[in-house]
Formats: structure tokens, C-alpha cells, sequence
């Protein structure tokens, strides 16, 4: 692997070089009014970046793994029902997680390739009268499959239904990258990352939870020591952790919302969209489809592309690296060697984003696949010719 390369995996994302030195400090007293001096500005940048104005903001030494336990197990307790739909393999994984906390995970088998279905959730929740279910889960962008989820349907069915679940939103490869509005949506719990959006290496799990969750975190049973949001709380109110926090880290995400908000938010949704929408020019220009079913599905921060039949998609991502020193992402689950993944999120320009795709053409090219070299970067070339943000701020 060349370190000159950039990486187009959806996660762990380039880290700019503003953010690698901001992680690079000296120890400090972790317990001191200096640490309080990068964690309460922290946790408020998170806020705004969730476009909550109420929201709990909670920030473990862990990954977006974490986050789920942290919000499955301070709001439940054993036997509640779930709701959930299986779409791809995060939010295979984040039911599986459900079930071994003994929570009972009513699960809509949906297509992978397809979004979350709000109508069977709101049938389901109808007819749930005596409201056995008290968490909706969503994935809003399975990164398995390249499948942005509509958040505001999944509330309108719940409040179609006039369900108090609380609703929990994956958006681990979205938050930071693609619109994301906590309080308008009515999101409970939205759990992330380090290393998506916010540009850094992996090692916390970022939380906001809606003052709806934070009462159900009285009641909850789910044991829980580590990820308990009462002991962290505590430890806040002393500008410290119940532990010992990743400081570096901390100032790193401390740093990345400066960066975000300085940039402005709609301003990095749209240099998303746009990066995103030359590599969908791109895959189009080679013959190839996307594993998303519909345009209004496709993910702006990670395009999974289907291969043609009997063809092996992995040996793409694995003769990338061995020759040309380049990171794409595998198939995961159900779409194991049937997909190739293209991630454009975080810290990526679109001059950036040509280099990836030239990379991948080469790759087909080298592995025998029917598609002329040049022919999808020229597609991207085109479409970011005419949709160049004049000034692009330095994202890199
Ligand atoms: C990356 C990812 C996760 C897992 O996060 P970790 O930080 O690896 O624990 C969960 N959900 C989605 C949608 C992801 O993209």
C-alpha cells in the first residue's frame, strides 16, 4: 500500500493533515478544566452537526459498534420488542446485536439493495396496540450496499401509527456527510463514529440522544458499566470521563466540527452529492449497475457496483491494492464477490475522486472486463466540469 494514495474505502476515510496534527498532543491532565476546554466544545460541535438543539451528546472511547450497545442498552430493557428491517450486513449486524441483549427483534426481511420500509412499518406498528415495541431501529446508509434510507418516512409511519417507540438511526457512514436533522426528523438515538464523516482514525463512538431517550435511560434494565450515559454524565459535569478518555481524539473531533461548520454543513452535503453523482457517471459510462434499486436510493458517501455475472468482484479490490498500491471496498454478506465498493466520504475533492476511478478502470481493464480506459473518468471529468464549486474550501 503506497501512504501517498488516497483511500476510496466507505471508512476508516483520509484524514486531513489539520486534523492528524490536532490527534498529535501532549498528555494533560485528563481530570483538569483543560480537558473540559476540548470536550464541552466537542460534544456542542457534535450538536450542531446532528442539527439537534436539545439532544444529550455522548462520546465513548470506542467505534460506531459501541454506539449501537450505548443505545440499545441505557434506554431497554430484556424482552422489549424491536423493530427492524434487514437490508444489508450493518443493520444485520446491529439486530444481531439486539438478540443477544435478549431483545425481541421483529425483523422485515427487505432486499438488499433496497431502502427501509416505512409503509410495513407502519402497518406493523398499527397493529402493535399494546406497544410492545419500544425501539424502531434504521440504518439511514446501509454501507454494505450503497442505500440511503428516508429517516422522515420511518417518523411519519411512526407517527402515522401514533407509536411512541423511540427511533434509532444508524447513521454511523452518513452523520457528517449527508443531511442529517436529528430534531426535525424526530430522531431518538443517532449514533456515529470517528472515522466516517468526521474524518479521523477509528476509536470513538459519538451518541445524541433526544430528551426522549434520556427518560427512558431511567427505566432501562440492560445492564451496562462502561457505556452507562448516568456515570459519563457525572464524569462531564467535572470536565472528565468515568475512565480515561482518548484525549488526542477528543481534540481531533473537536477540531473536525470547526472544520465541518467552517466549511458549512449544506456546503459539505453538497460537495458529497456532487462527488457522488460523478462517480454514478462513471459507473454508467462502464455498462455497470449500481446495487442501490432506484435513484432515490443511492448513497452520496459509498457506491456498491455490481460486476458483471461470473465475475469475481473481490479480485478488483485485491488487485487494486497489490498493484497499484490503492484501498476499494469488498462485498460484505449477501453481495460477497458480487460487488465492488467505491466510499467518497470525508476529507475528498473531486480531483481526488478522478484518481480513484482511473485506479478502478485500470483494475477492470487489467482483470479482463469490457470497458474502455478513460471512458468513466471522462463521464466524471464532464460532469464536474460543469458542476465545479468555484471556490472549493480546503477540504483536503
Ligand atoms: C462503519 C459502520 C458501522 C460500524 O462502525 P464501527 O466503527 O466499525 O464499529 C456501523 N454502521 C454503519 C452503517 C457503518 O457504515
Amino acid at each position: 500500500m503506497s501512504f501517498q494514495n488516497p483511500v476510496f474505502i466507505p471508512g476508516p476515510t483520509n484524514i486531513p493533515e489539520s486534523l492528524r496534527k490536532a490527534c498529535d498532543m501532549p498528555t494533560i491532565d485528563h481530570r483538569s478544566p483543560l480537558f473540559g476546554q476540548i470536550l464541552h466544545p466537542a460534544r456542542e460541535g457534535v450538536r450542531k452537526v446532528l442539527k439537534s438543539e436539545s439532544a444529550e451528546i455522548f462520546i465513548f472511547p470506542s467505534t460506531g459498534t459501541g454506539g449501537w450497545e450505548t443505545a440499545l442498552s441505557n434506554t431497554l430493557s430484556v424482552g422489549d420488542g424491536i423493530l427492524a428491517a434487514r437490508n444489508g450486513m450493518f443493520s444485520h449486524r446491529w439486530i444481531d446485536m439486539c438478540q443477544r441483549h435478549g431483545l425481541e427483534v421483529q425483523i422485515v426481511e427487505t432486499p438488499w439493495g433496497q431502502g427501509l420500509p416505512a409503509d410495513r412499518y407502519e402497518e406493523i406498528l398499527t397493529a402493535d396496540k399494546g406497544h410492545k415495541i419500544k425501539a424502531v431501529l434504521a440504518t439511514h446508509n446501509e454501507t454494505a450496499t450503497g442505500v440511503r434510507s428516508d429517516i422522515a418516512a420511518v417518523r411519519r409511519a411512526l407517527d402515522a401509527a401514533g407509536h411512541p417507540a423511540l427511533l434509532f438511526v444508524d447513521g454511523v457512514s452518513s452523520i457528517a456527510s449527508m443531511d442529517f436533522r436529528m430534531d426535525e426528523w424526530g430522531v431518538d438515538l443517532a449514533v456515529t463514529g470517528s472515522q466516517k464523516g468526521f474524518m479521523l482514525t477509528a476509536g470513538l463512538a459519538i451518541v445524541g440522544f433526544s430528551q426522549k431517550a434520556m427518560e427512558a435511560t431511567k427505566s432501562a434494565r440492560l445492564p451496562r458499566t462502561f457505556f452507562d450515559v448516568h456515570d459519563m454524565a457525572k464524569g462531564y459535569a467535572n470536565n472528565a470521563y468515568p475512565y480515561t478518555p482518548a484525549v488526542g481524539l477528543m481534540n481531533g473531533l473537536n477540531e473536525s466540527c470547526k472544520m465541518l461548520l467552517a466549511e458549512g454543513l449544506e456546503t459539505v452535503f453538497a460537495r458529497h452529492t456532487r462527488i457522488a453523482a460523478g462517480v454514478r457517471a462513471a459507473v454508467n459510462a462502464w455498462g455497470l449497475e449500481l446495487c442501490a434499486a432506484a435513484p432515490d436510493l443511492y448513497s452520496d458517501t459509498v457506491s456498491a457496483i455490481r460486476t458483471p455475472e461470473g465475475f469475481n468482484a473481490t479480485s478488483i479490490v485485491t488487485h487494486a491494492a497489490s498493484k497499484y498500491g490503492v484501498a476499494f471496498g469488498v462485498g460484505l454478506g449477501e453481495v460477497a464477490g458480487k460487488v465492488f465498493r467505491i466510499g467518497h466520504l470525508g476529507s475528498l475533492t473531486d480531483v481526488m475522486m478522478l484518481s480513484g476511478l482511473a485506479t478502478a478502470e485500470m483494475c477492470m481493464v487489467d482483470l479482463g472486463l469490457d470497458i474502455k480506459l478513460g471512458s468513466g473518468v471522462a463521464a466524471a471529468q464532464d460532469y464536474y466540469r460543469g458542476n465545479a464549486l468555484v471556490a472549493q474550501k480546503d477540504a483536503a
